[in-house]
């Protein structure tokens, strides 16, 4: 078949212009990306042979081979993995296959180091080649495909790619770099072995050189036709844990996640008994620019007997850990494990249970010792959000996954989530029997809060819940360490003995106001389900709270916003009976249907709610003002 033309797809010409030039500082990441190719094509080779050994043909002995030619400035990394056919090569380096690419983009800081960063994340590595070379030659042949069915792909990097059909006897991918002018640099085995060593070390796989040395009578240095193995060429997670370092570790975790931060924290063990087998896991240090999408998997690598079985097996986590990393080899496991069976296998819920119970620890280490405080924090800062969801999702660890929460509250003066639940029990007032808590869409909604007025007066910490999941994730939490949770908003304000100085001096107010009361919840019938008299407000003459049981307003709103129906409550209004709004306040005054409104609907500003009638709040609220002058 004759040489083809083809364009690369829109985002790729977008991408190789942006790597090329962002991406400079950065240039030698080129050579780790095309190694995990690489290694990606014989952990695939392997995996597909499980049920057709035949794909070996005659070449076992899986393996990357890097070589240079000084003379024609050229780079190969060559693998005798699974190979391309043609269609695959046109599909798998000419489109980003991935979703999400429109984001990836809006996601580019022009920062250079963030920005390489991302780019390794999203899984564009094939093209880093461009960064130091002017063309790129890839020669392959898919395994089990005739010797005639080889293919050449060919480009400058600058829009098209060419295809055309060759003959190549040997299996796998070979990959040639034309190097741009600058870059003689690379041409030297001392300085490839280095970016090897220090980038691709973990890789499982041989990655093997010719042997150099110095021949002293030419007084050059010669090649010679014998193999060096660069690396450590075996798996990281079956090596002992006293013989690897953290950098090791930590390239490692680089590899595997595309994430050229530091991990916060990892755990390495190998678990035996009646299911056999080893983990190695990470907490990444920022979250994932997709972590939030619907199609986001998760999940860690499978390997099987130390076969590669599967990228992002969410099965082996709950979908509230899916922000970890790692890798989990099982011994007990059938190699031609697919998703389905997965789902059912017994042996995959113990190592799923294992690894849960693995990461909590994991997590409580970083809690609790001092020096890793600001870890701590950054993992909830970065993740507590998904975090949250396991107290809906995995009740067995309800009470752990209880003690790793942290909430802002009116204690920390900040909008950091810092407090744990021991840290507010701690603090209660010794009459104090409930932990309270305030829901609200923001922050500073919540300092604000006409609910928190009496708590600040009388000193009592209230934790402030923001996040979107917060409101769902408190109809799971109904107690911690025997005092439950009581919302400031919610029900009748019960404040036990903390009160009850107060209680006789209110009582007689109530009857007094009786009356005006009894007027106000008839004039808001329509809106209210109730009016009555409140102590819980120092500076504002009325709330709105809800029954027991009921849906909060905030969440009514969410639930709404989200095109979901969400059933109509009516809530109660509480007045202030020590406010001057208030005290002035009688039912015989002309405007007072007016007055009555004006209260409810402010209230309903103060809590975040949107008002049925803007305008006829602001028609009111103009005739009040004039006529109170
Ligand atoms: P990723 O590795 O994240 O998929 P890359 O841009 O690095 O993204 O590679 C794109 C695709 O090209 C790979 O998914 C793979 O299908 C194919 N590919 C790249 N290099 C090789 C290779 N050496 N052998 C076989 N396929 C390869
Ligand atoms: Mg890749």
């Amino acid at each position: 078949m004759a040489q083809e033309t083809m364009s690369f797809q829109a985002e790729v010409k977008q991408l190789l212009q942006l790597m090329i030039h962002s991406l400079y500082s950065n240039k030698e990441i080129f050579l780790r990306e095309l190694i995990s190719n690489a290694s990606d094509a014989a952990d695939r080779l392997r995996f597909e042979a499980i049920v057709d050994t035949g794909l070996y043909e005659d070449d076992p002995n899986l393996h990357i081979r890097i070589s240079y030619d000084k003379a024609g400035r050229t780079i190969v990394v060559h693998d005798n993995g699974i190979g391309m056919s043609r269609d695959e090569a046109i599909s798998h380096l000419g489109t980003i296959a991935r979703s999400g690419t429109k984001e990836f983009f809006s996601k580019l800081s022009g920062d250079q180091q963030k920005d390489a960063a991302l780019i390794g994340q999203f899984g564009v590595g094939f093209y880093s080649g461009f960064i130091v070379a002017e063309r790129v030659t890839v020669e392959s042949r898919r395994a089990s495909l005739p010797a005639d069915h080889g293919v050449r792909w060919e480009s400058t990097g600058d829009g098209e790619f060419s295809i055309e059909q060759i003959k190549r006897i040997q299996r796998g991918t070979s990959i040639t770099l034309y190097l741009r002018d600058s870059e003689d640099e690379l041409l030297s085995s001392h300085r490839l072995k280095s970016i090897i060593q220090k980038y691709s070390d973990h890789i499982s796989l041989p990655i093997l050189m010719k042997k150099e040395e110095w021949d002293a009578e030419k007084s050059e240095i010669v090649i010679r036709d014998e193999d060096e193995t660069i690396n450590q060429a075996c798996a990281i997670w079956t090596r002992s844990k006293s013989q690897i370092s953290d950098e090791q570790y930590i390239s490692f975790y680089e590899h595997l996640s595309h994430d050229h931060e530091a991990p916060l924290a990892w755990t390495h063990n190998r678990v035996e008994g009646r299911n056999e087998y080893i983990q190695l896991l990470y907490i990444p240090a920022h979250a994932t620019f997709d972590m939030w999408n619907r199609s986001h998997r998760g999940g860690l690598k499978l390997y099987v007997k130390r076969v590669f079985i599967m990228d992002e097996a969410e099965q082996l986590l709950p979908n509230y850990l899916r922000f970890i990393k790692g890798v989990v080899d099982s011994n007990d496991l059938p190699l031609n494990v697919s998703r389905e069976i997965l789902q059912e296998s017994h042996d995959v819920k113990t190592i799923r249970d294992g690894v849960t119970r693995r990461v909590l620890s994991m997590l409580e280490e970083l809690a609790s010792a001092a020096d890793n405080k600001q870890k701590y924090t950054k993992f909830w800062c970065e993740f507590g959000q998904v975090f949250k969801e396991g107290l809906g999702e995995d009740f067995s660890n309800r009470e752990r996954i209880t003690k790793l929460l942290r909430f802002a509250s009116t204690r920390s003066n900040s909008a950091e989530q810092s407090v744990s639940l021991d840290d507010y029990i701690a603090r209660m007032k010794p009459e104090q029997t409930k932990i309270y808590y305030v829901t609200a869409d923001s922050y500073r909604g919540a300092c604000n809060s006409p609910h928190l007025e009496v708590f600040v007066k009388k000193d009592i910490e209230v934790l402030l819940l923001t996040d979107r999941v917060d409101e769902w994730m408190m109809s799971f939490l109904r107690e911690f360490n025997g005092k439950p949770f009581a919302s400031v908003a919610r029900g009748d304000l019960d404040l036990g003995s903390l009160y009850n100085e107060e209680k006789h001096a209110q009582e007689k107010v109530c009857e007094d106001l009786k009356l005006l009361i009894d007027r106000m919840k008839d004039v808001l019938k329509e809106k209210a389900k109730d009016v009555r008299l409140t102590f819980r407000l120092t500076e504002s003459p009325s709330c709105l709270v809800v029954d027991e049981g009921e849906m909060s307003g905030y969440l009514q709103r969410l639930l709404k916003a989200a095109g979901q129906k969400a059933p109509d409550f009516h809530p109660i209004l509480e007045v202030n009976p020590e406010h001057a709004l208030i005290n002035r306040l009688s039912p015989a005054v002309t405007d007072f249907d007016d007055w009555c409104h004006f209260l409810f609907d402010q209230a309903l500003l103060a809590e975040g709610g949107a008002l049925d009638d803007p305008a006829n709040f602001i028609r009111r609220t103009n005739m009040l003002l004039i006529s109170s002058k």
